[in-house]
């Protein structure tokens, strides 16, 4: 029997700092749909899906090759998409994000990885299948400074993110292995 391969997507982890006031203020929202767990909050940079087990190294060493830039996001927009996700989003992005997106998307095509071509769209989701979009406002800012790459396991009290790898973003240079030398 092969073994199944791994769901993989990178996030920026929802920093603790965030997590406890963003699930107060987010308890008193009248929200119609499913809360994501808190355990589970986080902003997703790249989805992967599916990757066979034996390319877990690969990924490790491309998480390890991504600028270590840190920076602050301010989720200052509550907003709810037409497919029922109520998240939250920054009204301005800054530049070191998408540029980390970008990164990523080009390291892992180079690595002939999947990647989606369409537009990202920074957003932490708060709840599933919600109609209606709650009357509130928000400004919650994100300190930025850790890349995971985090596996998505199905258990019995729902689904549980394992991260596999972790980098920070604390503004080192990013150390490359040393190019093989030439004969
Ligand atoms: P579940 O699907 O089990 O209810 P979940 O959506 O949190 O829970 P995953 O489906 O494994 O877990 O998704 C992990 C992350 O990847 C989430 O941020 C999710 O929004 C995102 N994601 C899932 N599928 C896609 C996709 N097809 N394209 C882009 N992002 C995706
Ligand atoms: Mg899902």
């Amino acid at each position: 029997m092969s073994t199944p391969p791994l769901r993989l997507f990178f996030a920026l982890p929802c920093p603790d700092a965030v997590r406890v006031p963003l699930c107060a203020w987010r308890e008193k929202l009248v929200i119609d749909g499913q809360p994501v767990a808190a355990a589970n909050l986080h902003l997703t940079l790249v989805f992967l899906g599916a990757v066979p087990r034996a390319r877990k190294a690969e990924l490790l060493a491309l998480g390890a090759s991504m600028p270590r830039t840190p920076f602050e996001l301010h989720l200052d927009n509550l907003l709810l998409w037409r497919n029922g996700i109520l998240h939250l989003a920054p009204s301005t992005l800054p530049e070191a994000l998408p540029s980390l997106v970008h990164s990523l998307r080009e390291a892992l095509q180079a690595c002939q990885f999947e990647v989606e071509h369409r537009t990202f769209r920074a957003h932490l989701t708060l709840a599933r299948h919600c109609r209606r979009l709650p009357d509130a406002t928000a400004d919650f800012a994100w300190p930025a400074r850790e890349l995971v790459l985090y596996s998505s396991e199905n258990g019995p009290h729902g689904t549980h993110y394992h991260a596999i790898g972790r980098w920070p973003l604390d503004g080192e240079e990013v150390s490359r292995a040393p190019a093989a030398p030439t004969p």
